[in-house]
């Protein structure tokens, strides 16, 4: 058996680790900010009943341009958005990787505010385009000037901007959506992205970019099925941008990319919005109890808008996280010195985690 090095790969590749959450068998896992919360019944058994219609063609390709999931997808974000304006594919991952190879690439640059996402610095990497980690302030937070600041310094072609932020929670305002545009506008007329993974947790103070998308045709809102939908395992993640980004995406991705499998259990899921989004309020009131009560506990949350909680005031997180595993409770360990993070789950799996936290912090 041949080692890694051993193997001709892309000299930009060598030395280089993938994207790697441990997956583990724990009785709560509040580690990769998933909806814990199973589908409700009823939209199963829509899902199986789609399911086992679409396997009656599966000997046939699938809807190369799945319309009638851009649909769907369209009237779930409503702002008069049109299937011409949105892109979907296996997960938001994918769609941010055909925005990378179509936007970015080699002799392209692209800039996030870190600590962010980890796949920004990874999917750029991939697709041969420069990242630059530009700094946050205080307790991570972003101000239209900084945002513009930065860009204008860097000049990137494409900027990522995470919103709310993962790993930190930290909400995002339109004003520094507006300001990068501006700043990417007068530079490089490269593009903007969004990530609004979590837009659904948040709360009223703060809305949607897909409000601002009117007139901004290098505005990119990278959307997922994987968080508040509760449908992680299924893999759709998608985007509202002009339809002009759409022909663009469309040069790049493999043909026939979205399997029959996946746009029937979508279409399904989207048909029971409501009812699938049913469990939001409940996680969005277990994170902000997480909050208090870690607080309570002498430790530090930071503000979150998001199904997650980073929390500071830890002299030695990996011996927490070590501790909170062996009672059955995953976490994550994100990196941030004095820091761990954790899902909000159900109420169950929340008292779980505080529970085994009280334990460990006291010895
Ligand atoms: C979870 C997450 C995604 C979603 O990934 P999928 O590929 O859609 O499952 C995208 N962006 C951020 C910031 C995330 O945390």
């Amino acid at each position: 058996m041949a080692n890694l090095s051993d193997l001709p790969i892309r000299d930009d590749l060598k030395g280089r680790t993938p994207y790697g959450a441990p997956q583990l068998n724990v009785p709560v896992a509040l580690n990769v900010n998933e909806n814990t919360h199973r589908i409700p019944e009823e939209v199963a058994v829509d899902i199986i009943g789609r399911l086992a219609a679409a396997v009656l063609d599966i000997n046939r390709y699938p809807d190369r341009e799945f319309l009638s999931l851009r649909r769907a997808l369209a009237d779930y974000l409503g702002a008069q958005l049109q299937p011409e304006n949105i892109w979907a594919a296996n997960g938001s991952n994918e769609v941010l990787q055909h925005i990378f190879q179509a936007f970015g690439g080699p002799g392209r640059s692209s800039l996030g505010f870190g600590p962010t996402y980890s796949m920004y610095g990874l999917i750029a990497q991939g697709t041969g385009t420069s990242y630059v980690d530009a700094p946050r302030l205080d307790r991570y937070e972003l101000t239209p000037e900084h945002v513009s600041a930065e860009i204008l310094k860097h000049k990137p072609n494409i900027v990522m901007l995470c919103s709310p932020n993962n790993p930190t929670g930290t909400p995002l305002s339109l004003s520094c959506i507006e300001a990068a545009y501006e700043a990417v506008t007068q530079t490089t007329g490269g593009i903007v992205v969004v990530d609004e993974a979590y837009a659904e947790f948040g709360g009223n103070t703060e809305v949607s970019a897909i409000s601002i998308l009117e007139g901004r045709e290098r505005l990119l809102i990278s959307r997922t099925m994987s968080k508040a939908f509760a449908f992680a395992g299924a893999r759709v993640g998608y985007l509202a941008a002009d339809p002009a980004v759409v022909d663009a995406l469309r040069l790049v991705r493999l043909p026939y990319h979205l399997s029959a499998f996946t746009q029937a259990a979508a279409e399904a899921a989207l048909d029971h919005s409501q009812t699938m989004l049913a469990t939001v309020d409940d996680i969005r009131f277990q994170r902000d109890r997480i909050a208090v009560e870690l607080k309570e506990l002498g430790l530090d949350p930071y503000r979150s808008d998001s199904n997650f909680v980073l929390f500071g005031g830890l002299d030695n997180p990996a011996e927490i996280f070590d501790a909170l595993l062996a009672k059955g409770v995953l976490i994550r360990n994100v990196g941030i010195p004095g820091t761990l993070r954790v899902s909000a789950g159900t109420e169950a799996e929340t008292s779980a985690f505080l529970d085994a936290l009280r334990q460990v912090l006291k010895k």
